[in-house]
């Protein structure tokens, strides 16, 4: 017998974007909870902790789709669906934390 077991997250259940600065490690977070947090980060184009550059400028593409996706991710979750919207990630749970 084969045994498939497969993970499923509500929208609600993501809380923020981590950046985990690939120069100095220093993390910072993007709320997906509230827009005025949304609309803060990023605040400027540089690792908050080490300020090495991140964007190349305001119009990084890069950049760019971050915010895209912030702004989407907490449109999504605040639309009322005829449906209930869930995300797949691979393998469990157990898996991950393992
Ligand atoms: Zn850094």
């Amino acid at each position: 017998m084969m045994v498939e077991v497969k993970t499923f997250v509500d929208l609600a259940d993501f809380i923020a974007l981590r950046f985990t600065c690939r120069n100095c490690g220093g993390e910072v977070s993007a709320s997906l909870l509230s827009e005025s947090k949304l609309l803060s980060f990023p605040e400027g184009l540089s690792c908050p902790h080490c300020h090495k550059q991140w964007f190349e400028g305001p119009n990084d593409k890069r950049r760019d789709a971050i915010m895209v996706f912030l702004d989407r991710f907490t449109q999504l979750r605040s639309l009322k669906m005829p449906f209930d919207l869930q995300l797949e990630v691979s393998g469990t749970l157990a898996e991950k934390s393992a």
